[in-house]
């Protein structure tokens, strides 16, 4: 089903989730590369979640670049005894603008579930960084024929309770399990499937159809894939993995237009 209910074209937003790559030297370096190669590109929203040791280092040298920082996880207290835990109001004095919760190996290796993912959101939330919020099924449920229900149980459980205002901050990923890291991306078509169901289903939830909420795609995207991905009318932008680690492969993918 095509996106009729939000006529206004939005910007494509490209984030780049580095998971556990680069010291901080490695990633002021990559980033001020970055912000050589895209010249303040006022025409999308590009976003970079480096591990949290480089988020400060990382957000001074991209200032005034245009290009946003997000932190890869955060709890949801502001503070105390978390071993090894970061809050939301410490993202935000590193310099973030977003923070990435939910993310498939935060569920699987780390055994995050929906209930402490809607708890981590409302925090982000609250903090005023903006939450890419993921989802995806993994290759057993689609294969049972179980995706829709699947991603229909982790929007009404990790969103729960949140505001119409929350959610029109909110970028929610799709990211089948199954094409992470991988390389093998979900079709244009079955990307799409999802991102209308996605979108319906914020729409049945907050009320109203809720235009102008990016729901990008997440799994094995490349420079060979963007454009297609891109072409489909409910996918607003990508998260990407590996392919963000390369200054080269990550440009073509923010210029997969040009
Ligand atoms: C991810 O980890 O969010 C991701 C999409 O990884 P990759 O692009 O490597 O599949």
């Amino acid at each position: 089903m095509p996106n009729t209910q939000d006529p206004t074209p939005m910007k494509p937003f490209i984030a780049g989730n580095w998971k556990m790559h680069k010291t901080a030297g490695e990633a002021v370096a990559f980033a001020q590369a970055l912000a050589g190669e895209l010249n303040a590109a006022q025409d999308r929203d590009i976003v970079i979640a480096p591990p949290f040791t480089a988020l400060h280092a990382v957000s001074r040298s991209l200032a005034g670049s245009g290009i946003k920082v997000a932190a890869q996880n955060l709890h949801w207290e502001r503070e105390g005894a978390y071993t090894g835990e970061i809050s939301a109001a410490m993202a935000v004095e590193a310099g973030c603008s977003y923070a990435i919760i939910g993310h498939s190996e935060r569920r699987k290796l780390f055994g995050e579930k929906d209930e402490e993912i809607n708890r981590k959101l409302k925090s982000v939330l609250a903090s005023g960084l903006g939450p890419i919020f993921c989802i995806g099924e993994n290759l057993e449920d689609r294969d049972a024929g179980r995706t829709l229900a699947v991603l229909g149980s982790q929007l009404r459980k990790g969103l729960d309770s949140l505001t119409r205002r929350d959610i029109m901050e909110t970028v929610i990923a799709y990211e089948p399990v199954w094409a992470i890291g991988t390389g093998r991306a979900a079709t244009p078509g079955q990307a799409q499937e999802a991102h209308a169901f996605i979108r319906q289903t914020l729409g049945k939830m907050f009320d109203a159809p809720p235009a102008g909420i990016p729901v990008i795609y997440g799994g094995s995207v490349s420079p060979g894939n963007i454009r297609s991905l891109m072409e489909q009318p409910d996918i607003n932008g990508v998260l990407v993995g590996g392919a963000s680690l390369y200054v080269d492969s990550f440009v073509r993918i923010v210029n997969f237009d040009k």
